[in-house]
């Protein structure tokens, strides 16, 4: 069984990586993003409630946070273990984490903010599908359409140059202290995100031991 913590400024790549990390080690992928995405997407009540939070770039309160992670933990669906991405995002969240569940390891992907900025303002996602595009490494075929499906690519309502601001301020004021509350029990592995995505993996497994990358495996971003 192996738990992963994967954490990083928006747009380092955890998505990806943790992808990655996933497809060949038989873990689970938890992204708290993409669960509050689906909800809003789907307009769902919960999705009511935190459209307007998400679309700000704002964080959504703990203790939704918190009952949405245990509920998707709650399912046990996931016995070679899991990566999760997006959580903790700060000091109380890290608490609660630490106290219901063991961690194999922190994977910490760090990124300049300027390439952050680069990044983030380049991605877009389909609606439909929900695969990953970005302008600068990752151009769909067709501008602006899907390469899977064919549907019109969208620019995530959080991925204006104010919202990412608002993130990026709530990454080094709330989410960098919960390295310190996690480094006081495990090991956090830094890595550099900046290298291509297959570089970044290679890294993260050798830093952790896993057994190699192999190229073969479609990226998403
Ligand atoms: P992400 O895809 O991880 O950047 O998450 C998208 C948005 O979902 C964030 O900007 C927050 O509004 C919300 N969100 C995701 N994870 C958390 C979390 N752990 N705590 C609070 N809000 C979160």
């Amino acid at each position: 069984m192996r738990k992963f913590v994967i954490m990083g400024v928006q747009g380092s790549g955890k998505g990806t990586q943790s992808e990655l990390l996933c497809t060949d080690l038989d873990l689970v992928h938890i992204s708290v993003g993409d669960i509050f995405r689906w909800n809003v997407q789907n307009h769902t009540k919960l999705g009511a409630q935190v459209r307007r939070t998400m679309t700000a770039g704002e964080l959504v309160g703990d203790d939704m946070v918190e009952s949405v992670v245990r509920e998707r933990l709650d399912r046990h669906d996931w016995n070679f273990g899991f990566v999760i991405d997006g959580f903790p995002r700060n000091g109380r969240q890290a608490e609660f984490f630490m106290e219901s569940y063991d961690i194999d390891a922190v994977i910490h992907l760090e990124l300049p903010d300027d390439e952050v900025r680069r990044r983030v303002l380049s991605r877009r996602l389909c609606p439909n599908c929900g695969m990953d595009y970005n302008l600068i490494a990752d151009r769909p075929e067709i501008e602006g359409r899907c390469d899977i499906c064919g549907h019109e690519l969208i620019t995530r309502a959080d991925d204006t140059p104010e919202a990412l601001d608002a993130r990026l301020r709530d990454y080094h004021q709330k989410t960098r202290p919960v390295l310190d509350i996690f480094g006081r029990k495990e090991v956090i592995h830094d890595i550099d995100a900046r290298p291509s995505a297959e570089e970044v993996q290679q890294s993260i497994r050798d830093q952790l031991g896993l057994p190699p990358y192999k190229p073969a495996v479609a990226l998403s971003t």
